[in-house]
């Protein structure tokens, strides 16, 4: 078995959860009459303390559907420059909404009250309106960089005193729970809506969550339909995430374990140049000229472990599921080797 660092996208379901997914009730979706998207729905708004939630396909049609329904045309939305909703959509913000968006350089991907306080548009006839905020939590690109609850409080605040809708990309958004030990209430009570997936180092093979308000969730229903997205007996899919809910959450502090001891051996190489603070399930490593991304690449597949370059200095390495801690093992002693 190769150890597949290159995302946590590549797990395969277990068979205990191919076994409940082959015995999950199933109806049609379109009618809300698939018992097993209405459990899974109802798991996780209450997880997360919201009055609903709608099963998608993924998680760019979760963050995708919250924009649409959270803008009109012309609308600005506020992001880290770095984060999924505007570097890895396919321009959908400008695509499906017709808005305009307002970046901010943060710290890891971290935006801070004050960053968005500065770009918030004045209420100006020339100017775009001022309409959302989408944080992401964990920060990919930051490396699974997390928030201080703090902050986001702040940013609450700044929010609520320009009338600014909150949403959260929290794709990743169980790591962070997990890695400080969080209350997801607390979030519940922050973001206006939450997109979770369930097809990341959570294990399902499919699906992500949009969680919101009853109004803001009909209103997401009719968008889905609109987006190709209204699927008929998925509750198979569903009761992946079901499973993956009951299962696979507490696991996850294994992997941001796994994660820091793979940091710790990069540490002690002579090549390697930055390791971004490894605060949950990703490395990202930056090396020393002439040692280039491509050579730690190639090295690793030799041995049958796989992983990323993320731009031309930078590698990256995601803990998840299907790395078991025999291969956490064996990638340390081939770094230890090179
Ligand atoms: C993976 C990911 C998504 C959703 O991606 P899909 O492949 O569309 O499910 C959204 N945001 C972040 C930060 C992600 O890493």
């Amino acid at each position: 078995m190769k150890a597949d660092f290159r995302s946590d996208t590549v797990t395969r379901p277990t068979a205990a959860m191919l076994d409940y997914m082959m015995k999950a009730p199933v109806g049609d979706d379109v009618f809300s009459e698939d018992p097993s998207i209405n459990h899974l729905e109802r798991l996780s708004a209450d997880i997360f303390g919201y009055e609903a939630g709608i099963f998608c396909p993924s998680g760019t049609m979760t963050n995708q559907i919250a924009i649409k329904c959270h803008t009109s045309p012309g609308d600005e939305v506020i992001c880290e420059k770095n984060s999924h909703i505007y570097v890895y959509e396919g321009g959908g913000i400008a695509f499906n909404s017709g808005a305009s968006v307002r970046l901010i350089d943060g710290d890891r991907g971290r935006v801070s009250s004050e960053q968005i306080t500065m770009n918030i548009n004045p209420d100006d006839v020339h100017r775009p309106v001022s309409r959302m905020v989408g944080l992401e939590n964990t920060c990919n690109r930051g490396g699974g960089s997390c928030y201080d609850l703090k902050q986001i409080e702040k940013i609450r605040e700044v929010c609520d005193r320009h009338q600014l809708i909150l949403h959260l990309d929290g794709a990743r958004l169980f790591n962070a729970l997990v890695a400080r030990n969080e209350d997801p209430k607390d979030y519940g009570r922050l973001f206006d809506s939450i997109s979770i997936c369930l097809s990341k180092s959570l294990g399902a093979p499919v699906g992500s969550v949009l969680l919101g308000n009853s109004t803001m969730i009909k209103k997401a229903r009719r968008i889905r339909k609109v987006f190709g997205g209204g699927m008929r007996q998925a509750g198979y899919l569903a009761a992946a995430g079901i499973y993956a809910l009951d299962n696979n959450v507490e696991r996850l502090s294994q992997d941001h374990l796994h994660a820091r001891m793979i940091e710790e051996a990069l540490r002690e190489k002579s090549f390697v140049d930055t390791i971004l603070p490894v605060e949950t399930n990703i490395i990202i490593a930056s090396f020393y000229q002439p040692y280039t991304p491509q050579h730690f690449i190639q090295a690793m597949e030799k041995e049958d472990i796989l992983l990323f370059a993320i731009s031309p200095t930078q590698i990256r390495m995601v803990l998840h599921l299907d790395i078991t801690p025999a291969m956490v093992e064996k990638t340390i002693n081939v770094i230890k080797n090179l």
